[in-house]
């Protein structure tokens, strides 16, 4: 049972029993804090109120995934990809099937890398977290034949657009064998416009088996490969191994 179907259980309990003895500003409280806690669960991965959403790894090691979303982008993902190779650091793209699509090569270059390319929907709607189970199925789908076509292991890690979740993520993940993957920290990489105050709010975050959630698409590349840049040696200076996330997961 998630911690969801738990909740609304008690919650048309505790709503029949105000009903019932006519308490009406408790009935009324049952339903605001019910709305409350699933809103946040809706928009906080860590919340985990739907199912089994995976925020971090192992916490007693000091080892840490860096995880870049909405690519692959031709202005944005060979710089990054040639930092990466220069400094010897796997790493895990979720990427957009669309974007797959158009770029089935720059996908193909980040698998020959040694990189993970993973599953972040076909079109990255904003509506997305709308859809039934049948259509975000289909939309998975898309998204795992477009990495297979260009190349790609079929993916094994789904990270929901926006990180938005409901009953149905969880259920269409469940349907291809997709583990959900969340963050320990957001950099807000595409809103903070200094790469300094992104590494800063990284730091703050840091902890071992953290999950990093970093953004190659939307994002000037020169900004991306300055905070890379600078979070790498953070890093390093602080004695964190950067493995991809299966092995981080392992
Ligand atoms: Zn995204």
């Amino acid at each position: 049972m998630s911690r969801f179907a738990f909740i609304l259980l008690a919650a048309v309990i505790l709503e029949a029993a105000a009903l019932a003895w006519q308490q009406t500003f408790f009935a009324g409280a049952v339903v605001f804090l019910f709305a409350l806690v699933t809103g946040l669960g809706v928009a906080l991965p860590q919340v985990r109120l739907f199912g089994n959403f995976i925020c971090a790894g192992d916490r007693s090691k000091k080892r840490v995934a860096l995880t870049f979303d909405d690519g692959p982008d031709p202005r944005s993902t060979p710089p990054l990809l040639e930092l990466l190779r220069d400094r010897k650091i796997p790493a895990t793209f979720f990427c957009i099937g669309r974007r797959v699509d158009e770029n089935p090569g720059l996908a193909a270059r980040i698998v020959r890398e040694g990189h993970l390319v993973e599953n972040h929907s076909y079109a990255h709607s904003n509506f997305t977290n709308f859809y039934p189970r049948a259509r975000l199925r289909t939309e998975l789908i898309r998204a795992q034949q477009a990495v297979e076509k260009a190349g790609g292991r079929a993916p094994k890690y789904f990270r929901p657009p926006v990180g938005l979740s409901n009953p149905n993520t969880f259920r269409a993940a469940r349907d291809l064998n997709l583990e959900v993957i969340g963050w320990s920290i957001r950099s807000l990489d595409t809103v903070i416009a200094e790469p300094e105050k992104i590494l800063a709010r990284i730091r703050r975050g840091l902890a071992p088996g953290a999950i990093i959630l970093l953004h190659d698409g939307n994002i000037p590349a020169e900004k991306l490969v300055a905070t890379v840049k600078s979070l790498l040696d953070t890093l390093r200076g602080l004695g964190y191994e950067v493995v991809r996330l299966d092995e981080l997961l392992k």
